[in-house]
């Protein structure tokens, strides 16, 4: 059975961009892969946080993986720092990656313009490099991400390549992934600046819903949600990448394609059309939400993410062995 390896960062609660992008595929692909689900929190403190805001995110993300479905015992669930070998794997890998090569990431660039580079992190630098360790620790096949970690991806093929040229003799060390994005949904956009990524830790809580906003919320950020004058419902990314992000989402949550809804909203207004996307996106979060709750509530996700820790550890310590062999560290052969 191939294997699977993705995470997200409890940087904020999660998203409609992250749940369409990312997390409504772990699901789906848990039935036929072997899978590893992280909450990366090493990740999320590339940012500033607050520690006790911090706790509080990783525990509600590791309830919203088992509310939307991931199942403990076909999924290994897992919190990125009670795994070591995450953080010792990643210095391997910076070791082996050039300062050129991270500084052209995008998301990087994106992130330390809006920071001033100075002043930010120098983890914000070398996230890349910890990102490449979560996913060849488990030998990883495959990755499903959002659109945005494309360049990241690419960055851990090189690597994987690279490492294994230099140090295998025979057998590769390690495992060369495949990234999956899906076709559409890959990148939402900001419901305020639709030609910006919606994302879970804007400063703006009206331009992203998140997966615990209460229904009326819900429908208050896709009443405001930035669209144009025109007042026609059609998709054009270029011209009306308003409307037609929010084409996108109600396609998501319905499964209804993108050509039956113009076609269903055709000489209906903005408003209309907003409000029965909202009663979708609810229809999809209202159980979820109610599942979160209850499980925030039992003694169950500590069990899960104790169990999910230790299967973990035992394959990423066997992959991070042979790491430090192939490079000479320690004593061990
Ligand atoms: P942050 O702002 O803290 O970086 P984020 O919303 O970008 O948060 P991440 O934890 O960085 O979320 O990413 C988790 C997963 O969600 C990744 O696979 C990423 O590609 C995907 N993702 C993030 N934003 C979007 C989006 N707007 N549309 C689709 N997928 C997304
Ligand atoms: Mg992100």
């Amino acid at each position: 059975m191939q294997t699977i390896f993705s995470g997200i960062q409890p940087s904020g609660i999660p998203t409609i961009g992250n749940y369409i992008g990312a997390m409504k595929q772990f699901v789906a692909l848990q039935e036929d892969y072997n899978s590893y689900y992280c909450i990366v929190d090493e990740h999320a403190i590339t940012m500033p946080q607050d520690r006790l805001k911090l706790r509080e995110q990783i525990k509600s993300l590791a309830a919203l993986y088992l509310a939307i479905g991931l199942d403990p015992e076909k999924s290994i669930i897992f919190i990125q720092s009670e795994v070591s070998a995450h953080a010792e794997a990643a210095w391997i890998v910076q070791c082996n990656t050039s300062l050129g090569e991270l500084e052209r990431m995008t998301q990087f660039k994106d992130k330390s313009l809006k920071n001033k580079r100075a002043g930010v992190s120098a983890g914000l630098l070398t996230y890349p490099p910890l990102m490449v360790a979560d996913i060849i620790l488990y030998q990883t096949d495959l990755v499903p991400v959002g659109d945005d970690q494309k360049q990241h991806l690419e960055l851990t093929r090189d690597f994987v390549e690279r490492f294994n040229n230099k140090y295998s003799s025979g057998q590769p060390i390690l495992t060369l992934p495949e990234v999956k994005i899906p076709e559409e949904g890959g990148r939402i956009m900001s419901l305020q600046e639709p030609t910006k990524k919606m994302s879970k830790s804007d400063k703006n809580a009206k331009s992203f819903i998140s997966m615990l906003d209460e229904p009326s919320i819900i429908r208050k950020k896709f009443k405001s949600a930035v669209t144009d004058s025109s007042g026609i419902i059609e998709y054009d990314p270029i011209n009306k990448p308003g409307i037609s992000n929010l084409l996108v989402i109600f396609s998501a949550f319905s499964g209804q394609s993108i050509d039956s809804l113009v076609t269903m909203y055709t000489g209906k207004g903005y408003g209309e059309f907003k409000d029965e996307l909202a009663t979708a996106v609810i229809a999809v979060m209202e159980p979820i939400q109610q599942r979160h709750a209850e499980l925030l509530k039992s003694d169950e996700l500590d069990l899960i993410l104790d169990q999910g820790a230790e299967s973990a550890r035992k394959v990423a310590n066997k992959t991070l062995q042979k790491m430090k062999n192939a490079v000479g560290l320690g004593r061990k052969s």
